[in-house]
């Protein structure tokens, strides 16, 4: 076969059948778990006015070097979301519903980075974000909905990481301590390190170099610098985790790559995965995102989870595969009149599933279609039958013998044979 003129560009794929069926099941899992919580669902734009997502903050890389930027006709600077929690604080802002408001969502997020597998420019996002309260609780609640999600699917190498970034206030002294730190180690940190350092100390922590490493492990920890509040508020999440039977590892040096965050941040990482893709999901408390975006102080708290990583780590783990969504019944139609065109119909109307072929084929070869399809019934039609206005039934996936039946008995007859 020749090469394609045209093939998905770098970074995005076709999803085709079963990947998207299990999506689709995917998602609706996540809208079910959301839901029971309490959550509705929104659906923001793909695109929004560039300005909403560099409140995210411009020492971010999703900001600074991933976002997908453009000027469309009427020369507005607009951008394809990174992900989702700026286009809900935006909404929030715009509608102001009662709070706490409970949003959930699904759908691609774009992202201009190294494409390999589990890391694409368009990926699929789920997740949940909760505006207007402070109460911890909530984000014990958010942590164990995505967790019980990942059960749900059947993941069992999931782990659970979280820390406190405490509040903006307790930031400055600890971003000094930090910068003493790393300043103080001088070229045994690395230049990129060395870069990050000028821009913003807390990212340095996210440094997976082998050389940071050392430096890393003894650099100063923000637990010794928490109010009495940002503290009270990570012990009451840890003690709500335990008490929902919520396994979780305190990592004092997990950041994060987003720069809202404030207090409780978390990530899922699957050891079923290679390192650098091996988070499956992550979120945290943004308590200043909204004034940000020109709103009130509201706090806010969510999580997005990576779909297509999700089904890697499924795949991996061996769990969630494709339900059979096979064929009910396969017509077979040697009339050359419409009998199939009408069988299907009827078939399709009573609820089940059927298909048929096409192109005026012959019988054999028509029956080969018909086991091929994956079909639990054949229902064949040929002239002899049709004049006697018969069909016969002849089941495909077991030993049972075929029937000959009135067509108007087709469907309890189909029933039957599929009970
Ligand atoms: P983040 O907003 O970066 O915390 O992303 C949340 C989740 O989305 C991550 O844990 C990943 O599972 C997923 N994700 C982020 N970026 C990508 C990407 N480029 N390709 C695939 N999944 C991604």
């Amino acid at each position: 076969m020749a090469a394609p003129t045209f093939t998905a560009t770098p970074g995005t794929r076709d999803l085709l059948n079963p990947t998207t069926s299990r999506m689709r099941e995917l998602v609706e899992t996540f809208a079910d778990e959301a839901t029971k919580a309490g959550f509705g669902q929104i659906v923001p734009p793909m695109f929004e006015d560039l300005d909403v997502f560099v409140r995210l903050g411009e020492s971010t890389d999703v900001v600074s070097k991933e976002l997908y930027a453009f000027t469309d006709a009427g020369e507005r600077r607009l951008a394809l979301r990174p992900e989702f929690t700026a286009s809900v604080c935006r909404a929030y802002v715009q509608h102001r519903p009662t709070t706490p408001w409970k949003a959930w969502y699904a759908g691609p997020a774009f992202r201009q980075e190294k494409a390999q597998r589990g890391r694409y420019r368009q990926f699929d996002q789920v997740g949940a974000e909760v505006i207007g309260s402070h109460d911890p609780d909530l984000d014990t609640e958010l942590i164990a909905l995505a967790w019980r999600f990942y059960a749900r699917l059947g993941l069992s190498q999931v782990r659970l990481v979280i820390n406190t970034l405490g509040d903006k206030a307790d930031r400055p002294p600890f971003l000094d301590a930090l910068t003493a730190h790393f300043t103080a180690a001088g070229d045994a940190l690395s230049a990129e390190s060395r870069a990050t350092l000028e821009k913003n100390p807390l990212r340095v922590l996210d440094s997976k170099r082998e050389q940071d490493a050392e430096i890393i492990a003894t650099a100063p920890a923000l637990a010794d610098f928490l109010s009495d509040e940002a503290a009270a508020a990570f012990d009451r999440v840890q003690a709500g985790l335990r008490l929902l039977d919520v396994p979780f590892v305190v990592e004092p040096k997990l950041v994060r790559g987003l720069d809202y965050y404030t207090r409780t941040t978390f990530e899922f990482v699957s050891d079923a995965l290679q390192s650098a893709q091996n988070a499956v999901g992550g979120g945290g408390r943004y308590d200043g995102l909204v004034a940000d975006l020109g709103g009130p102080a509201d706090p806010g708290v969510g999580f997005a989870l990576g779909v297509d990583r999700t089904l890697l780590a499924c795949d991996d783990e061996g769990v969630f595969g494709a339900s059979d969504a096979e064929l009910d019944a396969f017509v077979v139609d040697t009339t050359g009149e419409f009998a199939a065109l009408r069988l299907v119909d009827t078939i399709r109307r009573a609820g089940l599933r059927a298909d048929r072929a096409y192109d005026g084929r012959s019988m054999k070869a028509q029956m080969k279609a018909a086991n091929r399809s994956g079909a639990s019934v054949a229902v064949i039609v040929g002239p002899d039958e049709a004049a006697a206005d018969e069909l016969v039934v002849r089941p495909l996936r077991s030993d049972a013998e075929q029937r000959r039946v009135a067509t108007s008995d087709l469907v309890p007859a189909l029933r039957g044979l599929l009970d």
